[in-house]
């Protein structure tokens, strides 16, 4: 299986909470006004790499607390980031994404691979870049209007619950 990126980030503090490893997905086709990742856009740039390769990399790096998938648009390669999502679960480390989408596009999708990656995420920065909504003092998303969900607690309550503002 193989997953396109842009690039990954070995010790991120300002894409999560704790330390994490950041996989940049390549592709996006939100096209958010003000986008900071403006070369994550296409869908044939960057470059494949090997899941297994990835995973490799993930579980040498004995720091990290957890990976976090940005991008571009992780959901585009959801079969991919669901299977390495799940492989890091396994060991103990959480999971961050960030999506264009919002929770309840991704749960309506009917797409098997959204959900699943949705249920193997612990918490999604989930909704588009909006500039005009764009805030400085935000806590790890760039808008007001993104939600930092608690993606299991709003699973079981059948409602968004955040992880936090
Ligand atoms: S979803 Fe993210 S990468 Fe895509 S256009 Fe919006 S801000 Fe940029």
């Amino acid at each position: 299986m193989k997953i396109r990126l842009s690039q990954v980030l070995g010790d991120s503090i300002v894409d999560g909470l704790g330390l994490r490893m950041v996989i940049f997905t390549q592709g996006c086709v939100h096209n958010c006004e003000g986008c900071h990742n403006p070369e994550t856009h296409s869908l044939t740039g960057g470059k494949e790499v090997s899941v297994d390769k990835l995973l490799n990399a993930i579980f040498d790096n004995k720091l990290i607390d957890g990976v976090t998938f940005s991008g571009g648009e992780p959901f585009l390669q959801a079969e991919s980031c669901a299977y390495i999502a799940s492989k890091v679960k396994e060991k103990g480390l959480n999971i961050w994404t960030y999506t264009g989408y919002t929770f309840e596009e991704i749960l309506s999708s009917e797409n098997e691979d959204f959900i699943k990656f949705l249920k193997n995420t612990d918490v999604l920065v989930d909704g588009k870049f909006v500039l005009k909504e764009r805030s400085l003092e935000l806590n790890f998303r760039g808008s007001k209007n993104q939600r930092i969900i608690d993606v299991k607690q709003s699973l079981e309550k059948g409602k968004i619950i955040l992880f936090m503002d």
